[in-house]
């Protein structure tokens, strides 16, 4: 059966266009003025966007001695909810472990179980002469991004072993992610609080300083650029390694960032909220000030972020965010965030003016699909490209809450936020998974085995 989508603005990063999109079995076969199909959805009025990519996602992962709430199959219906149709997952290695058998790992989580299409980076924590000889078994599994912890003594690569990965990275043409904070320094103040009796959750953002963020930054694109390699921030969340960033491009490195909506719309005076209710906001990086935001935001509309993802990694406040009730550091690090990324971002950023929606499109589905080597056959609305489309009311108002979410969290950070719009179709392959707040197809996602990461996506 066809399918015709008509009378919405179609949006790309080079612009809008008014025009029908033909969808015919999982692709786009035609867009155009007055085209026809057996089927008709109606989207005037509303923006017509290619599928979101969440190229940062955590789930079903096991952290500080509990897995996050949300499993492949809850995670990823949350996804389509917010019109994300493909994420980007990171399987991660063990120490002691090879890849290949946390790729084995995260395919038995993931297999039959997810709404979207997906696929994974693949974290490497134990590098030595068998990981490097697996780099390249993995480009042929279809993982061709990479991605090394600068923090966390169980995840963390030292230096030189980040300086030897980079090198391997321009070997088989892959990209590498990097957390960027430096963990031993962490750690030591970390310590030195808790042994003071600093056990709040106040003490989260004062134990993560930013220019702990910023170091961390300088010394990975210092290193990339010897390596001479592109390199990928991850979760940027400090006005002090966006400097640094632009550092790094004025000697002329390819530098990709990403940043995530908590970063440009909750800051870090959530922490100082009453009793334990801080936890919530437990992430790493922090929540940073608010002239750390109004510096995203600014680079954000000049086009020096590249992609916004959402590191969404979720606990119940009840009986996780708890474990650390006593001890801040105990609490499992991570919120959740997929099912609204896009209604966060359109409210916070398009509707006050501070980005267009073309840029919205950009950072949201464009460049994930081109830097993490899917392109055009997702981010892209044209003939031949997968029919993963989210239509856009920007007329339909709605307000954010943990009782109404697909998201299998007791809680949001979002809690009571006004959108401007919400999210009324989304389609994945040609099939219509969620309308009007329901889901349907369950287990449709189907692993993408990607190719080379297409660099220089401009
Ligand atoms: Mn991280
Ligand atoms: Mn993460």
């Amino acid at each position: 059966m066809s399918t015709v989508i008509k009378g919405g603005t179609l949006v790309s990063s080079g612009g809008l266009q008014a025009a029908d999109i033909l969808i015919e079995g999982e692709k786009i076969s035609a867009i155009g003025p007055e085209l026809r199909g057996e089927r008709v959805v109606d989207a005037s009025g509303c923006l017509v966007f290619p599928g979101f990519i969440d190229a940062h996602t955590h789930m079903e992962m096991p952290v500080s001695g509990t897995v996050t709430a949300d499993s492949f199959q809850t995670g990823t219906a949350a996804a389509i909810a917010g019109g994300t149709t493909t994420i980007l997952d990171f399987a991660t290695q063990d120490k002691g472990g090879s890849l290949q058998q946390a790729l084995d790992v995260w395919h038995g989580r993931a297999d039959g179980h997810c709404w979207c299409d997906y696929g994974f980076h693949m974290a490497i924590c134990d590098w030595n002469e068998n990981t490097r000889a697996q780099l390249r078994e993995m480009a042929g599994a279809g993982v061709t991004s990479f991605k090394c912890y600068l923090a966390y003594d169980n995840l963390m690569v030292s230096d030189a072993q980040l300086c030897d990965i980079l090198t391997e990275m321009k070997k088989i043409g892959g990209i590498l992610g990097v957390h960027c904070e430096n963990g031993p320094v962490l750690d030591l103040l970390r310590e030195r609080a808790v042994r003071s009796g600093n056990v709040s959750p106040a003490w989260h953002p004062r134990t993560r300083p930013a220019l702990l963020e910023g170091e961390a930054v300088s010394r990975f694109l210092r290193l990339a650029g010897l390596a001479g390699v592109p390199a990928w921030v991850v979760h940027l969340s400090t006005a002090d390694g966006l400097e640094e960033i632009r550092l790094a491009r004025r000697r002329g490195q390819e530098v990709y960032v990403e940043s995530c909506p908590q970063y440009f719309t909750l800051d870090e005076r959530l922490y100082e909220s009453p009793g334990f209710e801080g936890a919530k906001y437990v992430c790493s990086p922090p929540l940073r000030s608010r002239e750390d935001q109004a510096a995203l935001w600014e680079a954000l509309s000049a086009g020096e972020i590249d992609l916004i993802s959402t590191d969404h990694c979720s606990f119940n406040f009840k009986g996780q965010k708890e474990l650390g009730l006593r001890d801040f550091t105990l609490i499992p690090n991570g919120m959740p965030g997929i099912e609204h990324r896009a209604a966060v971002m359109y409210t916070a950023g398009v509707a006050t003016g501070r980005i267009s929606v073309q840029q919205l499109c950009r950072v949201l589905s464009e460049t994930p699909a081109k830097l993490f080597g899917l392109y055009p056959t997702k981010g892209l609305l044209a003939p031949g490209s997968d029919a993963d489309i989210a239509i856009y009311d920007p007329r339909r108002d709605s307000v954010i809450t943990a009782a109404r979410q697909h998201q299998n969290c007791d809680y949001s950070p979002y809690e009571g936020f006004k959108t401007s719009g919400s999210l009324r179709d989304v389609f994945l392959r040609g099939a219509q998974v969620f309308r009007d707040g329901e889901l349907s197809l369950p287990g449709m996602g189907r692993y993408l085995s990607r190719g080379r990461a297409f660099h220089s996506p401009e």
